[in-house]
C-alpha cells in the first residue's frame, strides 16, 4: 500500500521544505520503508531549465535528461535514490498537457476547467510511476496563500478524500520568530498560516515549527489549541548548522515517530542514525583544512551551486578535511593583476555557466592554475574553458573561441548539432527553442586506459550526467594533444570530447558532465574525493 504525505509551507518562502522532506525521506529509509519523493511547483514555467540561476537557484538534471528544481538534489543526496523525470510537475507542464488534450478534442465538448481537469492532472501526475513505494512524499512549492498554489492545494485536498486519512497525511512547515523584546516565540504567524489553509479544506495532521529554539511545552499546547494539531504532532524543526544533521535533529523530536503513528505504523523498525552520526562526527572534527577557489559568474546566489558545494564538501568528507570555498566573480580576474590572490588556494575550479560575460577572467584563473601547478577542475563549461585557454597560450591558436559567444576563427568549442541518444540520432540547429534542448540527461562514458580519470574511476566506462549545448570540438584533437591536452573520455562513439587532462600537471582536469548531480555524503563522488585529496598534497607544499 503506498501513503502520500503532502508538505507544505506557511509564513515565509525558503523555509526548509525540501530538507524536511529529504530528512523525512531518509528516516523512513532507515526504518526499512521504500520512499518516492516528488516536488510539485506552482509556477508557470515548463521547467526551470530556461530560468536564470538567480531567479531559480541551480538546475538540478536527473539521469533521464529532466531539467528539475534543485530540491530534487537534496532528495537524492538523503536517500541515494536517483529521481525520474515523473518526479517533478510545474503548472506550466500541467497545463500544456490539458491544452494539448482539449486541441485533440479529449474532454468530449467540456468546458475544460481548473477543477476539474487541471486538478485531475494534478492527481494523475501525483499518482503515476509508483511501483512499490511504501511512502510518496510529495512536496508543494510556495508558499500556502499564493495564487498560483491554489489548483495544487484543491489537488491534494481532493486526493486526502478519495484515498482516506490511512493513506494520506498533511504536513505544514511555518515559522516561530523569536522576539526578543517580548522574550518569546510567536505563534500568530503559524495560527493564521494553518488558517489559510483550512480555508481551502486541508486540515493540517502534523506541524514542523521552524525556530531558532526549540518550543516550549507552553507553546506548543497554544499551537496545539489553535490550530487543531495534537499536542505531540507539534514538532520543532530547530535551525542546523550542517544540513545533514536535519534528520539526526528532527528524529530527536519525533517527527517520524508521528509520521509512523499517523499511519498505525506501531511496529515499525526504529530509524538507524549510524550513518548520519558518522557523516556529522566526520564534518565536525577534520583532520585540516584546504581551499578552493571556485571562480563563476552566479556568485551573488550560492544556490546556482547548490550541488557542487555539498560535492566540494563530500569530497572533503572523503579526505577527512574541511573545504573552505572560496566564490570569487570571474570579472574580478579580467585586471590580471587581481590574480595574485590566488596565489594561497590549494586548488580551483571553474563550474558550469553560460554566456561570454566574465570568461576572460576564467581563463586567467586557469592559465594561473595550469603555470602554477595548481589543482584544475573544469566543470562543463569550466572544461570548454580550460580547452580556450590551452589552445589560445599553448596550441597557437590565438583566436581560439567558443561558438558560444558568436562567430570565430577557430571554433574551439562550438555547437553539437547531431548526437546518440539512446541509439537514436538527435539533431539540433541553432534556430531550436530553448527550453529542454540541451544534451540534457546520462550518456556513457569510455576512459582511455592509463590516464588519470581512469585510475580515479577504476572503470572503463562510466555515465555522468549533461547540460550543455556547446561542445569541444574534434577537429582540433591533434593541435590540442600535441600542446599537452589527453582525451581521456570519449563518447561510446568517439565524436564528443567528454573529459580532458593535461600532461605534467599534478591535477588538471576538465569534465564535459556535471559530477556534482551524482555525489552523496555517504558515497563521494570519486573525482570530487581526488581532486580534495590532490589539494590536500598542494597544501603541503604551499
Ligand atoms: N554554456 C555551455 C554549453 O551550453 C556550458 C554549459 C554548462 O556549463 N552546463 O555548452
Amino acid at each position: 500500500m503506498t501513503r502520500f504525505i503532502f508538505i507544505t509551507g506557511g509564513v515565509i518562502s525558503s523555509i526548509g521544505k525540501g530538507l524536511a522532506s529529504a530528512a523525512l525521506a531518509s528516516l523512513l529509509q532507515t526504518r526499512g520503508f521504500k520512499v518516492r519523493l516528488r516536488k510539485l511547483d506552482p509556477y508557470l514555467n515548463v521547467d526551470p531549465g530556461t530560468m536564470s540561476p538567480y531567479q531559480h537557484g541551480e538546475v538540478y538534471v536527473t539521469d533521464d535528461g529532466a531539467e528539475t528544481d534543485l530540491d530534487l538534489g537534496h532528495y537524492e543526496r538523503f536517500t541515494g535514490i536517483a529521481s525520474r523525470h515523473s518526479d517533478n510537475i510545474t503548472t506550466g507542464r500541467i497545463y500544456s498537457k490539458v491544452i494539448a488534450r482539449e486541441r485533440k478534442g479529449e474532454y468530449l465538448g467540456d468546458t475544460v476547467q481548473v477543477i476539474p481537469h487541471v486538478t485531475d492532472a494534478i492527481k494523475e501526475f501525483i499518482l503515476s510511476d509508483i511501483i512499490d513505494e511504501d511512502f510518496v512524499i510529495c512536496e508543494i512549492g510556495g508558499t500556502v496563500g499564493d495564487i498560483e498554489s491554489l489548483p495544487f492545494l484543491e489537488a491534494i485536498r481532493q486526493l486526502g478524500n478519495e484515498l482516506g486519512h490511512e493513506c494520506t497525511m498533511f504536513i505544514h512547515l511555518t515559522l516561530l520568530p523569536y522576539i526578543s523584546s517580548a522574550g518569546e516565540l510567536k505563534t500568530k504567524p503559524t495560527q493564521h498560516s494553518v488558517k489559510e489553509l483550512l480555508s481551502v479544506g486541508i486540515q493540517p495532521d502534523l506541524l514542523l515549527c521552524r525556530s531558532d529554539r526549540n518550543l516550549s511545552e507552553k507553546e506548543r499546547h497554544k499551537i496545539s489549541l489553535f490550530c487543531n494539531v495534537r499536542e505531540e504532532a507539534v514538532i520543532t524543526g530547530p535551525d542546523v548548522d550542517i544540513i545533514y544533521k536535519a534528520p539526526v535533529s528532527y528524529h530527536e523530536q519525533g517527527f517520524d515517530d508521528q509520521v509512523c503513528k499517523h499511519f498505525n505504523l506501531f511496529n515499525a523498525p526504529p530509524a538507524v542514525l549510524t550513518s548520519w552520526n558518522k557523516i556529522i562526527e566526520r564534518i565536525q572534527a577534520p583532520e585540516g583544512e584546504v581551499t578552493i577557489a571556485i571562480v563563476g559568474k552566479y556568485i551573488k546566489l550560492l544556490d546556482s551551486y547548490k550541488s557542487l558545494s555539498e560535492a566540494l564538501q563530500h569530497g572533503g568528507i572523503a579526505n577527512n578535511v574541511k573545504v573552505r570555498m572560496n566564490w570569487i566573480d570571474s570579472k574580478i580576474f579580467e585586471n590580471k593583476e587581481s590574480i595574485c590572490g590566488l596565489e594561497n588556494v590549494h586548488g580551483i575550479l571553474v563550474p558550469g555557466g553560460f554566456g561570454e560575460r566574465g570568461i576572460s577572467g576564467k581563463i586567467e584563473a586557469i592559465k594561473f592554475a595550469r603555470e602554477h601547478f595548481i589543482p584544475y577542475f573544469g566543470i562543463c563549461f569550466g572544461m570548454q574553458m580550460a580547452v580556450i585557454e590551452v589552445a589560445r597560450n599553448l596550441a597557437g591558436l590565438i583566436n581560439a573561441n567558443s561558438t558560444e559567444f558568436g562567430p570565430c576563427i577557430e571554433p574551439v568549442v562550438g555547437l553539437i548539432t547531431e548526437w546518440v541518444c539512446k541509439n537514436k540520432l538527435v539533431c539540433r540547429t541553432k534556430e531550436s527553442d530553448l527550453g529542454g534542448t540541451m544534451r540534457l540527461g546520462a550518456y556513457n562514458c569510455k576512459l582511455l586506459p592509463k590516464t588519470k580519470v581512469a585510475e580515479i574511476y577504476g572503470k572503463e566506462i562510466i555515465s555522468e550526467r549533461h547540460r550543455h549545448r556547446y561542445e569541444v570540438n574534434i577537429c582540433y584533437r591533434k593541435h590540442l594533444e600535441q600542446a599537452g591536452i589527453i582525451f581521456s573520455g570519449m563518447s561510446p562513439d568517439d565524436t564528443l570530447p567528454e573529459i580532458i587532462e593535461l600532461k605534467n600537471h599534478p591535477w588538471f582536469i576538465g569534465v564535459q558532465f556535471h559530477p556534482e548531480l551524482k555525489s552523496k555524503p555517504f558515497d563521494p563522488h570519486p573525482l570530487f574525493a581526488s581532486f580534495i585529496q590532490a589539494t590536500i598534497l598542494k597544501s603541503r607544499l604551499i
